[in-house]
């Protein structure tokens, strides 16, 4: 029997037969139509060959890691859904200090944990997110301060327009927020990846005001990596960011919406158009960012009407009721539902504040109206 349950989905396959061919298995929203086939990789050298021969008999592949970041349309895939479920974590140190590698399809938490385990600092921010280690360099995934792109040492990809296979650069990789040139394409196929450490068991800085505070510590101080690690997942559990098959709020890909960021032309206008819906008091969260000012999607997404579990018991789709940015499959959904959901808050945000939304996830056979 072969076991695919690193997905929070905790699908069992065992065999790949019709049945399994249904995405909403591997997808951490339940959402997905079936895929002409679909194939299993437990080995960097069958991934590369199943890749590889795809592409020689011109079969579309999607590739598939923990499902967390995918919304893929009630048709299907036509083509082979690759299961991306290769294993290994190795150690190591060289003149920078301690590092880890892991093939692309360890679970991404298992890592997390065993760098603490074993003594290292520099992950621990980022427990408990879904998916696999592969995929976090694609949308460059962060949290409580933290993205991978402070701690990625390679990536190992494979080419699929030449065959090549060789590690690169983070500084290649046009890694920025929530994004990268790996996102949204599928010419590269992230084969290992490797992660510098910090040692003596300790964090790397907390720059996160929520768990600074929950922790006791400064901002900008470390703290024990295992206490972080602890406190992150407890912080995420409280907003429904930890998977639980048991927990509607969290059959979700997370955020829906990344945080919109405003050009410095733009942001006196948008402030005033906030103010004048919500008064003059409103205390507006900001920050600064790259090529302007960084507002928060969820804030937007509530004070425009969208509350907790909009809109309400009977949808099939929802927000959840732990947290206004992640769109929810109460168990019966379609993927046009939570289009439709999607694009209601998108539209009523713009129509409200003047501020355009943007979809975090990458979309397979669906898109949002524009
Ligand atoms: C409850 C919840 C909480 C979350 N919290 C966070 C968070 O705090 N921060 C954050 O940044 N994200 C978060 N996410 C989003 C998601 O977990 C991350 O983006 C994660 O890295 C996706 O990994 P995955 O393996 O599930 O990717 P998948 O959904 O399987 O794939 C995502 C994309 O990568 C491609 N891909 C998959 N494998 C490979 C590969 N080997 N090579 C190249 N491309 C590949 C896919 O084709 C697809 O385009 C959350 C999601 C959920 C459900």
């Amino acid at each position: 029997m072969l076991e695919v349950g690193r997905h929070g989905v905790q699908a069992t396959v065992t065999d790949v037969s019709a049945q399994h061919r249904n995405l909403a298995e591997f997808t951490t929203l339940r959402l997905g139509g079936p895929a002409r086939n679909l194939t299993v990789c437990r080995t960097t050298e069958e991934l590369i060959a199943t890749v590889t021969g795809a592409d020689r008999a011109g079969e579309p592949i999607l590739l598939i890691g923990g499902g967390s970041n995918l919304v893929i349309g009630d048709d299907g895939f036509p083509g082979t859904a690759v299961l991306v479920a290769t294993d290994g974590i190795e150690f190591g140190a060289d003149e920078t200090g301690p590092h880890v590698t892991a093939a692309a399809g360890v679970n991404w938490d298992r890592l997390v944990a065993e760098t603490v385990e074993n003594g290292f600092g520099g992950l621990e921010c980022l427990s408990g997110i879904p998916g696999a280690a592969g995929t976090t360099p694609v949308q460059n995934v962060g949290a409580y301060g933290v993205e991978v792109a402070q701690a990625l040492r390679g990536v190992q990809l494979l080419d699929r327009r030449t065959g090549e296979i060789a590690w690169h650069a983070p500084e290649d990789l046009g890694l920025a927020y929530r994004t990268s040139r790996l996102k949204g394409r599928d010419d590269e196929v992230v084969l290992a990846v490797s992660f510098r450490l910090g040692d003596g068991g300790r964090s790397a800085p907390i720059r996160y005001r929520e768990l600074a505070a929950a922790l006791g510590v400064a901002e900008g101080e470390s703290a024990d990596a295992a206490l972080v690690r602890a406190q992150v997942l407890k912080l995420r559990r409280g907003k429904g960011m930890v998977l639980d098959d048991a927990d509607h709020d969290t059959w979700s890909a997370g955020s829906f919406f990344t945080n919109p960021i405003v050009a410095a032309g733009e942001l006196p206008q948008i402030l005033d158009r906030i103010r004048a819906r919500l008064g003059d008091e409103v205390r507006i969260p900001q920050f600064p960012a790259d090529g302007g000012t960084k507002l928060s999607a969820g804030w937007l997404i509530e004070r425009a009407g969208f509350v907790k579990g909009f809109p309400g018991p009977q949808a099939p789709a929802r927000l959840s009721t732990k947290h206004t940015l992640a769109l929810t499959n109460r168990g019966a959904a379609r993927t046009a539902d939570l289009i439709e959901l999607a694009a209601r808050v998108r539209d009523g945000v713009r129509a409200e504040f003047g501020v355009s939304l943007h979809p975090e996830p990458v979309f397979v056979g669906c898109a949002l109206p524009a």
